[in-house]
């Protein structure tokens, strides 16, 4: 039941992405009913990135089938949604933000909900026309017009933001090259063999790769893109370029106010940052992942969804959500790449499946025990790898690699 002091209790939530939506919606569903003003500095209301990389350059995704809730939601549940609007300072202790249009507005718990933003590459010719980055709506639309029949675009980064890139440019009939700094792609997130299969799948379908290469220039003419130079000479043409090196957490406002913070804004497992009045959420935060007794940073839509069920739970005073193994997904052409967990201390890898099936999954053991699961078209070992993450269970190794033994017997 709602107190009176519940109801005058003024939430703001400063960024208006997954996370920021996401917390306005779980308040609102576990039964917070005092005021809620949700700030971003997009055009937009909260909607899903995911699809920015894929459907949206296919044209078979506009701005209103991404948003997380319909654009009248905000108004019909009492949210007092700002679009186009930038927080520029939080004072603490007056428990105030201060906008960039002037407004200042007070609150009672403050929920950081900023995100990340993508790399910058500080390269000569970075700022020519045609060289995109990849993060909003607006990046999308941008690219989108600069894909198509007999365009040539070069990827640098073969990350999974960059390969899904060159997936929807190939399928709209472009060109497509991905520039890798180091050996392999997926380096930091995959392991070897799921980077060599979706390599060899890139290859297959026409995306040219040049790993352990570094771009020295991006060349233009009139102001407009013409080429990237490599380091070692190479000089690939091509008509766009996106620039894929990873993001890093809008973090700045937390640290002006004086927040702790590591790679992002630190929090506890109720999402509360160093301040019990500020929460932060989603892809800014440097959070506690209990099933490996570490912290670090997640960028996925189910670490955004988590966190902001955390928040809303110590806001309205329910139990806390059990803690979830960390997952994230990926889509290229016609394949499902589903994770789960994360490959700490992995001393073993497991294949079960064969790759060239484009069906399979490569679990992490440590000292036997599975610690993550890298599930391709594989649902079955995606939906049991979790749980036998969940439960720290040690599978017999070899029975796990072979396919023909169901996933769940490994689950009794
Ligand atoms: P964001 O969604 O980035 O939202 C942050 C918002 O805060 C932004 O709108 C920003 O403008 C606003 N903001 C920042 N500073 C201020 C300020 N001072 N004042 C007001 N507003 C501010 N995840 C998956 O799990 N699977 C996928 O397949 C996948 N694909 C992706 C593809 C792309 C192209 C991208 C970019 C991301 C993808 N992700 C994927 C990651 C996922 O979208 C993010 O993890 C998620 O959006 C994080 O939510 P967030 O709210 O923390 O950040």
């Amino acid at each position: 039941m709602t107190t009176p002091s519940e109801r005058d209790q003024r939430i703001v939530i400063v960024g208006a992405g997954h996370a920021g939506g996401a917390a306005a919606a779980c308040l609102r569903q576990f039964g917070f009913a005092g005021e809620i003003t949700l700030i971003g500095a997009e055009s937009l209301p909260p909607y899903q990135r995911p699809p920015l990389s894929k459907a949206w350059l296919k044209g078979e995704a506009g701005a209103a089938d991404l948003f997380l809730k319909p654009a009248g939601w905000y108004a019909d549940n009492g949210v007092d949604l700002r679009t186009d609007s930038v927080v520029t300072t939080i004072d603490r202790p007056p428990r105030l933000v201060r906008l960039e249009n002037g407004e200042v507005l007070g609150y009672d718990q403050l929920v950081l909900a900023t995100g990340a933003r993508a790399r910058s590459l500080p390269i000569p010719g970075g700022d020519a026309d045609g060289v995109f980055s990849l993060r909003s709506a607006a990046d999308a639309e941008a690219l989108k017009g600069r894909l198509g029949p007999g365009r040539r675009l070069a990827v640098v980064g073969g990350g999974y933001v960059g390969l899904e890139v060159a997936a929807s440019a190939r399928a709209l009939g472009g060109e497509a090259v991905v520039v890798e700094r180091e050996a392999r792609i997926l380096a930091r997130v995959a392991s070897a063999p799921l980077s060599a299969f979706f390599q060899s799948y890139h290859e297959a379908r026409g995306v040219a790769f040049a790993c352990g290469a570094q771009v020295e220039e991006i060349v233009g003419e009139g102001g407009r893109v013409r080429a990237i130079r490599l380091t070692d000479g190479r000089v690939l043409p091509c008509d766009a370029v996106l620039i894929g090196v990873g993001a890093i957490p809008n973090d700045e406002l937390a640290r002006a106010a004086g927040l702790e913070c590591a790679d992002g804004v630190v929090v506890d497992q109720q999402a509360r940052t160093s301040d019990p009045s500020i929460f932060a959420l989603g892809d800014l935060t440097w959070r506690p992942v209990p099933r490996y007794g570490r912290s670090c940073r997640l960028e996925s839509v189910p670490n955004a969804l988590e966190q902001a069920r955390q928040m809303a739970a110590a806001v309205t005073g329910r139990p806390p959500p059990a803690p979830e193994v960390p997952w994230f997904w990926s889509d290229q052409y016609d394949i499902k790449l589903q994770i789960a967990g994360l490959p700490f201390d992995a001393d073993m890898t497991v294949v079960r499946g064969d790759p060239r099936t484009a069906k399979f999954a490569i679990f992490h053991l440590a000292g036997s025990v599975v610690q993550a699961v890298e599930a391709v078209n594989a649902p079955a070992e995606f939906m049991a790898g979790k749980t036998l993450i969940a439960g720290k269970v040690a599978p017999d190794a070899v029975q796990l690699a072979d396919a023909a033994i169901p996933m769940k017997s490994f689950l009794r």
